[in-house]
């Protein structure tokens, strides 16, 4: 497909501007659906029919022309932005050397490079162990995994609006049922829901909810049960619920006190998009096990479980693997995209971000009466949308407003266990005049509502 426009690379050397040369889509994305249609089951689900061919800063580039704002990050994998210098400069060196060796068969460096990175920069100063998995749901899979042979042990407590993947043991860890979990049942067994912190809704302090799901433990499960706790710091697909503080380090006593592996799902939370390197950092809470994908490799798929040594080595020798689990090129990514962020302290950025994100959001709330609470924490930020005057979720016009923000060139997505939350997540390179033309952006969207 040839391209008028002068998109060539990537990067962020794009221009940093929205810019709309047709419609959203256009009419060679429309082209591209048919095919797409013709071709892609239609059990994968879209936000926005624009084909893109370049991404870079804050911005992505359709094959129309078209260089809409990117509030997404490809759900807060980008932090680093897309095509970012030292990730393709690792990447592109890698793969010319060698693509593949599988690390069980024959190891390389890069895989105990990043592991060593995962050790340094997670949560905790005890001696640490990492495994490289595909995907994040994996990851989840595996923690559960090591979790279950180091207790002998096999329940797993995890929590309402969470979120931990599509596998069948990630699908039974997570809450909602549409679109992830109907139809594909029996889930895994062993796995128990209890109540989240959720100040918004259920108006108790952090303590008092972590006593709330204790409780509950306590007398559904039992204690001596429980290998594992699994929970995201803020909840992400369930609609950045922020737990109400001393819930999460209350967890962590809990789960201490009774020789359970507490498991900080930091999927979508990791690598500065909250502001520290992870969001256990924020209340010094020291998960056991964190695991970790999305943000981790710019955007090659790459995730990992890190831990206690004493937990990750519990686990016989031949007991966690896969063919492609740390693939070198990923590596490679990952080791560029974690340069990227030290080099140009993304935590801080993502803390600007949140600077100016959440005080223009509290404004568009006392003018349109439709956002019953703006939250999160740096670059992950959320409105929950609500029928004015109430707290009733309101599905309709958070889809409404999504869609008149797509039509005018910029890439939001929602969330939520009720569909009412718009979530932003930019990349953590997005230009401030950029993040500013977004919030003028949502703003009149909200207001013509
Ligand atoms: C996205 C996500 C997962 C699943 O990751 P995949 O790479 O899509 O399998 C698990 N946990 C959390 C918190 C996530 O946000």
């Amino acid at each position: 497909m040839s391209l008028d426009v002068a998109v060539t690379t990537g990067g962020p050397a794009l221009a940093q501007e929205r810019r709309l040369l047709t419609a959203v889509p256009g009419p060679r994305s429309v082209e591209l659906l048919a095919r797409r249609t013709a071709s892609v089951s239609a059990g994968v689900g879209g936000t926005l029919p624009v084909f893109i061919v370049a991404a870079g800063g804050g911005v992505l580039v359709d094959v129309d022309g078209n260089s809409l704002i990117d509030m997404g990050s490809g759900i807060a994998v980008t932090n680093v932005g897309n095509a970012a210098p030292r990730v393709v400069e690792a990447v592109q060196r890698q793969v010319a050397e060698f693509t593949h060796t599988c690390f069980m068969v024959t190891p390389y460096e890069g895989y105990v490079a990043v592991c060593e990175a995962l050790n340094a920069l997670t949560p905790g100063d005890h001696a640490k162990r990492s495994a490289l998995f595909n995907s994040g749901a994996e990851a989840v899979e595996n923690a559960v995994k090591i979790a279950r042979a180091f207790t002998r042990r096999q329940a797993v407590v995890a929590f309402e609006h969470g979120y931990h993947g599509r596998t069948n043991l990630t699908m039974a860890l997570t809450a909602k049922n549409m679109p992830y979990k109907h139809s594909f049942g029996p889930f895994a067994p062993e796995v128990y829901r209890v109540p989240l912190s959720y100040p918004y809704r259920d108006g108790l302090s952090g303590p008092e909810a972590a006593k709330r799901a204790i409780g509950r433990i306590d007398k559904e499960i039992g204690a001596e049960n429980v290998a594992a706790i699994i929970i995201e710091p803020i909840a992400g697909e369930g609609g950045f619920i922020v737990p109400g503080e001393g819930f999460l380090p209350e967890l962590v006593e809990y789960a201490r006190a009774n020789g359970i592996v507490f498991v900080a799902d930091e999927i979508q939370t990791g690598f500065c998009r909250t502001g520290d390197w992870f969001a256990c950092d924020h209340e010094g809470v020291v998960p056991d096990l964190i695991t970790t994908a999305k943000g981790i490799a710019g955007g090659l798929p790459l995730a990992a479980v890190t831990g206690r040594a004493e937990m990750m080595d519990s686990v016989h020798v031949g007991g966690l693997g896969g063919t492609y689990g740390g693939n070198p090129v990923a590596c490679a990514a990952a080791l560029g995209a974690i340069e990227e962020m030290r080099e140009h302290d993304l935590a801080a950025a993502a803390q600007r971000i949140g600077d100016v994100m959440i005080p223009r959001l509290r404004t568009i709330a006392e003018r349109s009466g439709r956002l019953g609470e703006v939250r999160g924490r740096g670059a992950m930020v959320a409105v929950e949308v609500v029928v004015p005057g109430t707290c009733e979720p309101d599905a309709a016009t958070t889809a409404a407003v999504a869609r008149a923000c797509h039509a005018e060139g910029v890439v939001v997505l929602t969330a939520g266990t009720d569909g009412n939350v718009l979530r932003f997540l930019p990349p953590l390179t997005m230009p401030e005049h950029l993040l500013v033309e977004a919030l003028d952006i949502i703003e009149r969207a909200f207001l013509a509502q």
